[in-house]
């Protein structure tokens, strides 16, 4: 389940809260001028890495990664037969991560790296923001406390961030055409 999972055998190990921690086998740090693996010191990325390994199930990892990332759509809609794969590849996406309780804008490289995360599994999670639905849709069913508290705690901070106004589009369930509303 947890393929993400893939170091060489023997340099992975256990933290102190028995957390298994996958060897840093993910390539080198980033070049980017949020300088990510200079700012965020080994601790805080296994603090970041701890608190999402520590959600029981994938679909709640999943709901808490998509907490962390921040969409903003393509401006100009050329299209409306343009389709969702197009719309994402053409719009940006912002990865924070969580360090001392707060979010850390870090580059998508950091974003993977701390979370050990395959680009696959990130592709499958944007490819779902646009229309706000998780991998797997959750609607009446129980969420964890885990989950509620950690996106609770995403939701405070975004509050203290400005927020764009911007429209989000709807996919319809029917096609993968999509039509613009205005979210309130
Ligand atoms: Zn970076």
């Amino acid at each position: 389940m947890y393929y993400f999972f893939c170091s060489v055998k023997g340099t992975e190990y256990t933290n102190y809260k028995g957390v298994v921690v996958p060897a840093k086998s993910m390539g080198t740090a980033c070049n980017c001028k949020l300088k990510c693996f200079k700012n965020i010191s080994d601790n805080q990325q296994m603090e970041a890495y701890t608190k999402f390994y520590n959600l029981s199930t994938k679909d709640e990892q999943d709901l808490y990664l998509q907490g962390l990332i921040h969409f903003k759509p393509v401006q100009q809609r050329r299209s409306l037969a343009q389709s969702r794969e197009e719309y994402v590849r053409n719009s940006t996406f912002i990865y924070y991560i969580i360090v001392d309780s707060q979010r850390n804008k870090v580059c998508k490289k950091a974003f993977l790296n701390f979370h050990f995360l395959s680009n696959k599994r990130l592709q499958r999670l944007q490819q779902l923001l646009p229309s706000g639905t998780t991998p797997k849709d959750k609607r009446g069913k129980q969420v964890s406390a885990n989950t509620i508290l950690a996106t609770e705690k995403i939701r405070i901070h975004e509050h203290t961030t400005p927020l764009d106004h911007i429209s989000l589009p709807q996919f319809r369930s029917d096609s993968e055409n999509y039509v613009s509303t205005k979210l309130s």
